[in-house]
């Protein structure tokens, strides 16, 4: 299927229909002027003035001009965008002749047309366009006044007023569009937020779309995402005066962040200097250390989320309601993202995992064993692995059952986590046998590893469910080492694990290659 996309267009403008809803009412009383104008000039020809032709003819020729310019822009004025300084300044130059041509008396009706016409045109347009159209209407029409002598104080006046008056209205239209198209964009970044949002499942992620939402929406000195842990605040992601923090944390208690988080409830202190005392609360500097004077926070709380997002300014009053909602919006969408981000991971972490044991299952096992095997191939270093199989299991659990037998599983596990480092990992190949792997470690050391476990395995205590002291079961271990015995992983295996069963010929509790083999390779 073919999708056709609209061609981008800032949607802060107005659009053609926007523009021609807003101005239609001003052109439809531009026209009812005009007709005003036909009737006072007709009237004045009734009444035999001698200027009443002079009235018709030229008041006829700019307003009509003026009215067909209007009555062609106004289905769309975005297309006539880039001539909008050619055509104000032609109406405008026809208004002024208008002015100057027609007699005082009929000046009032050409002072509203004027007036609205900058009116639709800061509407339509730019606010430069419409200072060009008023000026351009009155400032030649004076100067050509006063050149044939004509400018009295009344007249001055007036222009002078009009000038004014027109000048507030292009003012206030302009503003009223600012705030309209900042509302805008706000909309369109929180829009953007949203949907990207809800598909990130990364922490990371979720922490870059408030970042960048936040410096394009807000106009901040500072802001953070700070997560509540253990009495302390997080920062997950700090802002101060042009620089990023990070790795930061502070204790939360007597924080506005800990107030917020504490409250449930969003704080605005549009300026510190003069705000009551929150119960509890003194002022911590993070960052930079400036105190700010504005400030602003929302909680962020979900079942597995407690935190805060933040804003603030070295200003007083740099804020509003507006920011206020918006960090809300923000705060609320970034919290459920993060919850969802956490559980994402909870879940794969699970998934890794070998659900009574806790340590890795067969499948991921595996993948980090090629991993490190590439690694090692890499880094040219050595990779053991160790394969451990619990000695005559089936008859352990004939005797005790299933329930002890799966608790020696746990505990025997529990030792091996003792005995060995972060960097290792240990995964469940199946049943009762277990993989161990060492990266960058060689056959001597991890036989020295497996025989700790195995001793600690003789050793330890084992109880029942009803606390009787239990036999202790023995534990048989193969290692192999890559890529100085076998250079792929499933070669490596097997040789693990066909010394696993040498181990067990031997008559079990035991470790097979001894040390003499470590010796030997050590030696060539
Ligand atoms: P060997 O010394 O030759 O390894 O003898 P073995 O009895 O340990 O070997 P075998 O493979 O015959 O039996 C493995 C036993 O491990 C069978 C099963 O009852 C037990 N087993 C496997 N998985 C679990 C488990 O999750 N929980 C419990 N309790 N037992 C398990
Ligand atoms: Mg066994
Ligand atoms: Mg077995």
């Amino acid at each position: 299927m073919n999708i056709k996309l609209s061609s981008h267009r800032p949607s802060a403008n107005l659009t053609d229909t926007e523009a021609r809803t807003l101005a239609q009412p001003v052109t439809i009383i531009i026209l009812l002027l005009n007709i005003i104008f036909l009737l006072d000039g007709t009237l004045q020809i009734y009444h035999q003035n001698p200027l009443a032709p002079k009235t018709l003819f030229y008041g006829l020729l700019s307003l009509s001009i003026i009215a067909a310019l209007f009555l062609a822009i106004l289905p769309s004025p975005n297309r006539y965008a880039n001539h909008q300084t050619a055509i104000a300044s032609l109406a405008a130059a026809l208004l002024g002749c208008g002015l100057w041509l027609l007699p005082e008396e009929n000046n009032l009706p050409v002072y509203a047309l004027l007036t609205l016409m900058s009116a639709v045109i800061v509407t339509l347009w730019e606010r430069k366009t419409a200072f060009i159209f008023i000026l351009i209407s009155v400032i030649p029409v004076s100067l050509i006044l006063f050149i044939f002598n004509r400018l009295d104080l009344s007249t001055l006046t007036k222009h002078i007023s009009l000038l004014l008056f027109c000048s507030g209205l292009i003012e206030t239209i302009f503003r009223l569009k600012q705030t309209m198209r900042a509302r805008i964009k706000r909309l369109e970044i929180l829009n953007n937020f949203s949907r990207q949002i809800g598909t990130s499942l990364e922490s990371e992620q979720v922490i870059n779309l408030v970042n960048a939402a936040l410096q394009k929406a807000i106009d901040a000195d500072s802001y953070y995402l700070g997560i509540y842990e253990n009495n302390y605040l997080t920062f997950s992601l700090l802002y101060d005066d042009g620089e990023f923090f990070s790795n930061l944390k502070v204790p939360l208690a007597g924080t506005l962040s800990g107030w917020v988080i504490a409250h449930q409830k969003p704080l605005f202190l549009p300026d510190l200097r003069s705000e009551a005392e929150l119960e509890g609360v003194n002022l911590i500097l993070a960052g930079q250390g400036r105190t700010s004077l504005s400030w602003m926070g929302v909680p962020m709380i979900t079942d597995q989320v407690k935190g805060i997002l933040a804003i603030a300014s070295y200003q007083p009053n740099a804020f509003n309601q507006v920011d206020l909602e918006l960090l809300e919006n923000l705060g609320q969408q970034a919290a459920l993202a993060l919850d969802n981000a956490h559980h994402h991971s909870q879940v794969e972490k699970q998934a890794r995992l070998d659900s009574l044991t806790q340590v890795y299952n067969h499948g991921y096992f595996l993948k980090l064993l090629a991993e490190e095997a590439e690694r090692a191939k890499i880094t040219k270093s050595s990779l053991c692995l160790v394969m451990l199989d619990i000695d005559y299991f089936k008859q352990y659990n004939d005797n005790y059952g299933h329930l002890v037998g799966d608790q020696v599983l746990i505990t025997l596990t529990q030792i091996i986590a003792e005995h060995i480092h972060l960097t290792d990992a240990i995964g469940r190949w199946g049943g009762e046998e277990f993989a161990i792997l060492f990266p960058n470690t060689h056959g001597a050391q991890v036989y020295q590893i497996t025989q700790r476990i195995r001793q600690k395995i003789n050793n330890m205590s084992l109880t029942g469910p009803n606390g009787t002291p239990l036999p202790l079961p023995t534990i048989s271990q193969g290692i192999a080492v890559y890529p100085d015995e076998a250079d792929q992983i499933m070669p490596l295996v097997d040789l693990a694990d066909q010394r696993l069963y040498i181990a067990k010929e031997r008559g079990r509790n035991q470790i097979d290659p001894q040390p003499e083999h470590w010796q030997k390779i050590a030696q060539e």
